[in-house]
């Protein structure tokens, strides 16, 4: 138990834990101080000074965030100087900010002029100062006229995802926040993850915008337009149309996109569970044939980048079965033109995903071609609202048959853990011949970044490991390089939570909401009659009448993917731009 202090807030006494910051004591008396630089569990902040309060004794203001209180501490947090110094400071931030409102692609809500509404700045006088700069566009879009310098992104990208593409590069007024050189980010080890979109207060990190080419698809009376959406999107939309986190939505989700024009709506779920049975069976075979172990899962195209980039030893222990996305619009390609009588060359496939490294998935070589468009969950959103559709006037529909019918175990594949759980419940049941009544893996449940677990049923003894963010399946991937860890199977997921807190995901993402939408889809999962993949009808049908066995050639070559070395960081510096582009363009 931490010893407690007596300090005064505004004049009011209150007992604290000795050693939180003035920023915590003040947010646990309900006193609300701006923050800007400061990123809650990830960074404490300190460089951007917007958080200013005055400390009776004190010479200067203090920052909030770095200043722990003190016994007898007198905090004043809305005093003439502390107002006129915030503005200042946020006048001084701001001057580097080319302010395109109405044309910004930011979305709301803006936390750049909510922070000027709460500090009270009505006008900034100070001469802007922003300099002109090339924009870099690929899948994450930098602006830097838009950079404020508050340096979230620098510190999501190290302390999330231990890879720091994003620096500050330069010093004083000629810095700047870029990779390295300022190299286009498409020619750096950057995983697409869109991390630093989620925590980017302007408009300098956004994604790559697609929904006009999918309106104009749309119109196109040429075009068979099929969408299909992701496990973790039903979980969060509602949020974006005023609905509290963990709201599920489907049936007017359906409606909606129906309403959009699209001919048909699939869901990523049926992909999900085609993946857990390709997947259970490539475990088996590598158990049985002693193949490389552990196995680690495929589905999070950041996470397996990240082990092209920076793991290539480790490249044969990821599952060559493509990501649910990847294998439904496989499907959707190759088998629904048969199906529904359709020219294939007709169709166009559009997913909707929590995720910006979807974006990046399409182009790799195995899958270029089966999906046509990636539309984030802000996208999708937006053109519901372009399109003046009132999501929550509609009356529920459901998806169409057969890419729309899925398991419980399909619905969890938003969620860290959720893939492991799929897969373990087809697993188990294949390894042991046995049908088991009680599904729940517990404890590969929960946010705790890295979790270990041993299932023991029968005879079957397996040691599993399941990791979010990729600081922490690095630590788990040295683990397994130093012989501390012995498992056969590992699930990683890139973004914190898995993909209910993914780069493509309503902003804010809070633990908070991550819980409610982890929830949302636990109970989905719960209530769903049919609760493993491999006792999905339509996936039985799929095999029936398309792709033969579980694991067969035809399965390999539409489903399974290969993964090669790219260039890593040393190889990138040793060589010219020139050479680089050169490199990157093999891929
Ligand atoms: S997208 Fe992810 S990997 Fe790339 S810079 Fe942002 S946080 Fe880093
Ligand atoms: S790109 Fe965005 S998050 Fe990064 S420093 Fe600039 S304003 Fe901050
Ligand atoms: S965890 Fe999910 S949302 Fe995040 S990068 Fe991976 S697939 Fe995309």
């Amino acid at each position: 138990m931490k010893k407690l202090v007596d300090i005064k807030i505004n004049g009011k006494s209150y007992l604290m834990p000795e050693g939180i910051t003035i920023l915590e004591a003040c947010k646990r008396a309900g006193i609300h101080i701006p923050t800007l630089c400061y990123l809650e569990g990830i960074t404490e902040g300190g460089h951007c000074g917007i958080c200013v309060v005055e400390v009776k004794g004190a010479r200067n203001l203090q920052r909030a965030c770095i200043t722990k209180i003190k016994e007898g501490m007198e905090i004043y947090t809305d005093t003439p100087l502390v107002r006129k110094a915030r503005k200042t400071i946020y006048e001084l931030t701001l001057a580097n900010h080319k302010s395109t409102c109405p044309a910004c692609q930011k979305e709301e809500p803006c936390e750049i002029r909510k922070i000027a509404k709460n500090i009270g700045l009505s006008e900034v006088e100070v001469e802007l100062l922003f300099k002109e700069h090339e924009k870099d566009r690929s899948i994450i879009n930098r602006d830097q006229t838009k950079c404020i310098e508050c340096r979230r992104c620098v510190n999501t990208c190290e302390k999330i995802q231990g890879i720091n593409t994003l620096i500050v590069d330069g010093k004083g007024f000629n810095s700047r926040i870029s990779p390295p050189y300022n190299l286009p980010l498409k020619n750096t080890p950057c995983v697409f993850c869109g991390q630093c979109v989620v925590r980017c207060p302007t408009g300098a990190l956004t994604e790559k915008d697609d929904t006009e080419k999918v309106l104009d698809a749309l119109q196109d009376p040429n075009k068979y337009v099929v969408v299909s959406f992701a496990p973790a999107v039903r979980a969060s939309i509602g949020e974006l149309f005023g609905l509290p986190p963990g709201t599920l939505v489907i049936g007017k989700l359906v409606a909606a996109l129906r309403k959009l024009g699209f001919d048909k709506v699939f869901d990523v779920n049926y992909g999900a569970d085609l993946t857990i049975v390709e997947e259970a069976n490539e475990l088996i075979e590598r158990i049985k044939f002693r193949k490389t172990l552990p196995m680690f899962t495929s589905c999070c195209p950041a996470w397996v980048k990240f082990v092209e980039e920076f793991y290539p030893e480790m490249i044969p222990n990821l599952s060559t079965c493509k990501s649910p996305q990847a294998m439904l619009g496989a499907v959707i390609k190759n088998f629904l033109p048969e199906l529904e009588n359709i020219p294939k060359d007709k169709i166009v496939h559009v997913t909707i995903m929590p995720c910006t490294a979807k974006k990046y998935e399409i182009l790799r070589p195995d899958i270029m071609g089966d999906i046509d468009y990636v539309l984030t969950v802000r996208e999708l959103a937006k053109m519901i609202k372009i399109a003046g559709i009132d999501l929550l006037s509609l009356e529920d529909e459901e998806e169409d048959i057969p890419f729309g019918e899925y398991s419980g175990a399909a619905a969890i594949f938003g969620v860290t853990g959720g893939v492991m759980e799929a897969a373990l419940r087809t697993a188990v049941e294949w390894l042991t011949g046995e049908t088991f009544s009680n599904l729940d893996f517990v404890p590969v449940r929960g946010m705790k970044n890295i979790r270990i677990a041993e299932i023991d049923i029968k005879d079957l003894k397996l040691k599993v490991a399941v990791a979010h963010t990729l600081k922490a399946a690095q630590e788990v991937l040295e683990k397994i390089k130093n012989k501390e860890l012995d498992i056969q199977f590992l699930e990683v997921m890139a973004c914190p939570g898995g993909c209910i807190g993914g780069g493509g995901q309503p902003i804010p993402t809070t633990e908070e909401i991550l819980r409610k939408r982890a929830e949302a889809l636990y109970t989905l999962d719960k209530n769903k009659e049919i609760r493993k993949s491999h006792e999905n009808p339509f996936i039985k049908f799929l095999y029936e009448k398309f792709l033969g066995n579980y694991g067969s050639e035809k399965a390999h070559k539409l489903l399974h993917a290969k993964y090669s070395h790219k260039p890593n960081w040393d190889d990138i510096f040793n060589k010219s731009y020139e050479e680089i582009c050169k490199e990157v363009l093999k891929y």
